[in-house]
C-alpha cells in the first residue's frame, strides 16, 4: 500500500508527522506523495481541505484519513495520541470506505469560450464587500429570486458545519446527497425580497447565481482558496460526479460530532 503523509506546518503536525512516517517505514509501508492509495492529514479540518486540494485530480484512487493534533474535527477520525491504533488499522486495511458528496462549481468567465470547472470539499461562495450584490438566482433554469446582500453561500452536506452554520445554514447529515444555498446578509425590506432561509435542493437539481454586470469587483471562493478574480457572467453550482472517500476503520456517528464540536458538556436538568 502507497501512503502519502500530508502535514500543517504547526510544530505538533511535523512531530507526528516524522513519528508516523518512520512507523509506516518500518511496517514496510511505501511513503509515496505522488500516486498514494491512502493520504494521511495530520492537523485539522483544514490542513485535510488542502490535502484534498493536492489530490483532488486523484480522487478515484485515494482514500482519505484524517489525524487531529487539535480536538476531534469533522474530516478527523484520529487523535494525534491513536498512530499506533491507526497503523494497526492500516495493516489490516481491507478497502473499506465511505465516500462523500463534493460541490461542482462551473463557472463562465466574461469573454471566455469555455465553463471553468472547481471542485469543493466544503463550500463556494461569491461575495461582494465594496457594496452590495446583486445577482438573479436560477434553480433548474427557472428564475428564483434576485438577491441583494453581502453574498450567497453554495455548501456540500460535510461543509454545512463549516462557514454554511456560520451564516444560519442547517448542518446536513452528510449521507445526503444534496447540496446547500445560504444567504449572508441579505437585503430584506419592501422594496427587495429574497426567501430568507436556507435552501436544499435535490440530486438532479442545480442553481445558477448570475451577478450583476455592471460590478466586476466580486469575490469567488472555492473553500480556502480565492481563484481567478476575473468577470464572472454566471456560475453553476451542482453536485459533483466525483466524490471523496475515506477510509473508515472505525465509526462515529456524525450527531455524536456535531455534539461534540458545537455543544460540549451539558447541565443536566
Ligand atoms: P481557517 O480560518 O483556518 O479555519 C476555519 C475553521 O473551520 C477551523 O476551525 C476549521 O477546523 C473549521 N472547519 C473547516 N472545515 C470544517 C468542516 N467541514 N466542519 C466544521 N468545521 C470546519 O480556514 P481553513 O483552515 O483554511 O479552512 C477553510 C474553511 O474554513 C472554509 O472552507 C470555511 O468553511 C471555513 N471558514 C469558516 C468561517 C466562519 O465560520 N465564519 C470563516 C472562514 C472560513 P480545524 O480547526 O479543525 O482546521
Amino acid at each position: 500500500m502507497r501512503v502519502s503523509v500530508f502535514y500543517n506546518s504547526g510544530k505538533k503536525s511535523q512531530q507526528v508527522a516524522t513519528k508516523l512516517i518512520k512507523k509506516l517505514v518500518d511496517c514496510a509501508f511505501e511513503i509515496d506523495d505522488k500516486n498514494p492509495d491512502i493520504v494521511i492529514s495530520i492537523g485539522g479540518d483544514g490542513t485535510l481541505l488542502s490535502a484534498f486540494h493536492k489530490f483532488s485530480t486523484q480522487l478515484n484512487q485515494v482514500r482519505f484519513v484524517g489525524v487531529h493534533t487539535g480536538h476531534l474535527g469533522f474530516y478527523t477520525d484520529w487523535r494525534d495520541y491513536e498512530i499506533d491504533d491507526l497503523v494497526e488499522s492500516l495493516k489490516h486495511d481491507t478497502g473499506q470506505q465511505i465516500s462523500y458528496p463534493l460541490l461542482d462549481v462551473g463557472v463562465q468567465y466574461v469573454g471566455e469560450r469555455d465553463q471553468k470547472h472547481y471542485l469543493a470539499l466544503n463550500e463556494s461562495t461569491l461575495k461582494r464587500v465594496s457594496a452590495t450584490m446583486v445577482t438573479d438566482v436560477y434553480i433548474r433554469d427557472e428564475l428564483f429570486e434576485s438577491f441583494r446582500g453581502d453574498g450567497l453561500c453554495v455548501s456540500t452536506p460535510t461543509g454545512s458545519t463549516a462557514y454554511n452554520k456560520s451564516i444560519g445554514g442547517a448542518v446536513l447529515h452528510p449521507r445526503l446527497e444534496a447540496i446547500q444555498l445560504t444567504e449572508i446578509a441579505s437585503l430584506n425590506n419592501r422594496v427587495f425580497r429574497t426567501l430568507g432561509s436556507p435552501v436544499v435542493i435535490a440530486p438532479d437539481e442545480w442553481i445558477d447565481i448570475k451577478p450583476d454586470q455592471t460590478a466586476q469587483d466580486y469575490i469567488m471562493t472555492i473553500d480556502q482558496f480565492m481563484p481567478r478574480q476575473k468577470p464572472i457572467e454566471r456560475i453553476r453550482y451542482r453536485i459533483a460526479d466525483q466524490r471523496i472517500a475515506f477510509a473508515r476503520y472505525r465509526h462515529m456517528h456524525f450527531w455524536n460530532r456535531v455534539e461534540d464540536a458545537f455543544i460540549g458538556e451539558k447541565q443536566g436538568s
